[in-house]
């Protein structure tokens, strides 16, 4: 079946913390053209259950027009979808898949490094920081007596798997770590794989598409879709943007934003051009729209490296 007789979307799901930079806005191209180039659908999701500065979701709805990407429907807000993610957090913890914890930061970090872990949960001990299942036991008295002490609690899965493989489309078969994640954070509100899983089965998203640093949640994200009953996405994870100390591209690298680069004469057309050029979908200095690059598009042939940026030496279009 095509992903158009499926009805299949793929999406872009920026967090609203600032304007979107070159990597952000390449990493949104790709998005794209993963999608169109399917037949698929194209959504665009504000993540903004943390990390808001007020005015950046406009101006980022506004930076992926001018560079010429349109999407389908409204732009869904995920601080409105509370009722969605209750459900399904009500959903495993009437599965018995949900428990309270009531650790801090810190007793997280010394349970971890403790000499004489839980022997009951040995493997997850200080595996990638994973949760070392402090509360995963507590009797019924135990919660009580913490909740009568005002502990915040959060809500953690019950994990019933510590390696999940997921299929990437540049990555191959990847295999990582899966623990307690959070599902509902201490003040209330539900955590980030819980809410990208539950948005991505409501939108009918069966493509993701983003960031490589997020490679090492898919494993855990399709983990907890299993579980909630949701078929597998299809994954392409790219390679971020650098600055030239290889570490990932920030505003404070010099001029990364498409406002930075107005500034300086550059339009949105030739930061396209550029993002382009980087994919090795244009050539340099040609002007395209998004449009004109479907029929290039080959994920097999994109970098597989990180794009290193220098704002100070960005090439000319
Ligand atoms: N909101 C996340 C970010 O901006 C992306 C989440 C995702 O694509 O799954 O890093």
């Amino acid at each position: 079946m095509s992903a158009t007789e499926s009805g299949g979307a793929g999406r872009f799901a920026p967090s609203p913390s600032g304007d979107l930079h070159l990597g952000n806005l390449r990493t949104a191209l790709l998005a794209w053209l993963f999608a169109r180039s399917t037949g698929r659908g194209f959504l665009v999701r504000m993540e903004d259950l943390d990390r808001v500065r007020p005015g950046a979701a406009p101006r980022q709805l506004a930076d992926l027009a001018a560079i010429g990407l349109d999407w389908d429907g409204p732009v869904v807000q995920q601080s409105a979808r509370t009722p969605l993610y209750d459900a399904a957090i009500s959903s495993l913890i009437d599965r018995d898949l949900a428990y309270e914890c009531f650790c801090t930061r810190r007793e997280i970090r010394e349970a971890a490094s403790a000499p004489h872990p839980d022997p009951s949960f040995p493997q997850r001990i200080g595996a990638d920081g994973a949760y070392p299942g402090t509360c995963r036991s507590l009797t019924a008295a135990q919660v009580a007596e913490r909740r009568a002490d005002g502990r915040p609690s959060a809500w953690r899965l019950r994990a019933g798997a510590t390696r999940w493989t997921v299929d990437d489309e540049l990555a191959g078969a990847f295999t990582g770590a899966v623990d307690d994640l959070v599902l509902r954070r201490n003040d209330g509100v539900a955590a980030y794989n819980l809410a990208v899983v539950v948005d991505d089965a409501a939108q009918g998203v069966d493509q993701v598409v983003r960031g490589d640093d997020l490679l090492t949640s898919a494993p855990r994200q399709a983990y907890l879709a299993s579980l909630l009953g949701r078929p597998p996405v299809a994954y392409a994870h790219v390679p971020l943007a650098l600055n030239t100390h290889r570490q990932r591209l920030a505003k404070r690298d010099g001029a990364v934003t498409l406002t930075d680069l107005a500034a300086l004469g550059r339009s949105a057309v030739d930061v396209l051009g550029l993002l382009a050029a980087s994919l090795g979908l244009a050539g340099p200095g040609e002007r395209v729209t998004p449009t004109d690059l479907l029929p290039r598009f080959d994920p097999a042939a994109l970098p597989r490296d990180p794009w290193i940026v220098d704002p100070a030496t960005l090439p000319t279009v």
